[in-house]
């Protein structure tokens, strides 16, 4: 069985009071339910302050990025340690918004991927494809490129520590969803490049996410499909109405 996950990406939105403000809403509606979890990815400089406020309640912390250097001369950087100080137990790595906006290359998530897994991080490693390369009928190559390259040198029990989120690039932010079909096809294709890397019974055990737009309305036609494991939720995580609606498919 599988693990299911919705986990929320904030981005480079709240300020402290708007983060406790949106905790404390998800808190007053969250029941804790150990067949899904629930993760939210906030922004760094308040990982601390929720700590404190979602202890106990089964709502798991996420960073959105980290450097993959244990520590040193890297201003403005945050470590795999400093991180698991501040409570998280999940870090984004690789999202589409690193890669196209601050350079992050195949090369440098893969170091972050092995830094987060010393750490005991569980990475969510995001790949997908651009609308161009959709167009011209490159979904699957890229896609499962990206996932080579992510995982390059990394043992079988190393990703059984990892989730990936299938994020095409055309659906984030956009209001365009991938159909359920279309992302469950591309699951499937991710999890054949699994399958070919690490045998079947591992590929068949890595939890996939997806992400791109999932919102209340859509969430369950998604979760329905066999290779769908769970979202990565952007816009719809920053309320908490949405959010919960999302942790609660049915
Ligand atoms: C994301 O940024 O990871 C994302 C999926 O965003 P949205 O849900 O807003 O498309």
């Amino acid at each position: 069985m599988r693990k299911r996950i919705i986990a929320g990406n904030w981005k480079m939105n709240m300020t402290l009071l708007q983060a406790e403000a949106l905790a404390g809403a998800l808190l007053a509606g969250y029941t804790h339910n150990s067949a899904r979890e629930a993760v939210v990815c906030p922004p760094a400089v308040v990982l601390a302050a929720l700590r404190s406020r979602l202890a106990g309640s089964g709502i798991q912390l996420g960073a959105q990025n980290m450097h993959e250097a244990e520590s040193g001369a890297y201003t403005g950087e945050v470590s795999a340690a400093m991180l698991v100080g501040t409570g998280c137990t999940h870090v984004i790595l690789g999202h589409s918004e690193r890669r196209a906006l601050f350079g992050e290359t195949d090369a440098i998530i893969n170091k972050k991927i092995k830094a987060a897994l010393l750490a005991r991080l569980v990475p969510i490693f995001c790949v997908g494809e651009v609308l161009a390369e959709r167009k011209a009928g490159r979904a699957e190559e890229v896609t499962a490129g990206q996932v080579r390259a992510g995982l390059q040198g990394i043992g079988t029990s190393d990703i059984l520590a990892c989730v990936i989120a299938y994020e095409p690039v055309w659906a984030i932010g956009t209001g365009e969803t991938a159909t359920p079909a279309q992302a469950d096809d591309m699951h499937a294709a991710i999890r054949r490049v699994l399958n070919q890397i690490y045998g079947e019974v591992v590929a068949d055990s890595v939890s996939i996410l997806y992400g791109g737009s999932v919102n209340d309305k859509n969430i369950d036609e998604l979760i329905a499909r066999p290779n769908i494991d769970g979202a990565l939720v952007g816009g719809a995580s920053l309320k908490a109405e949405s959010f919960l609606r999302i942790i609660n498919y049915r």
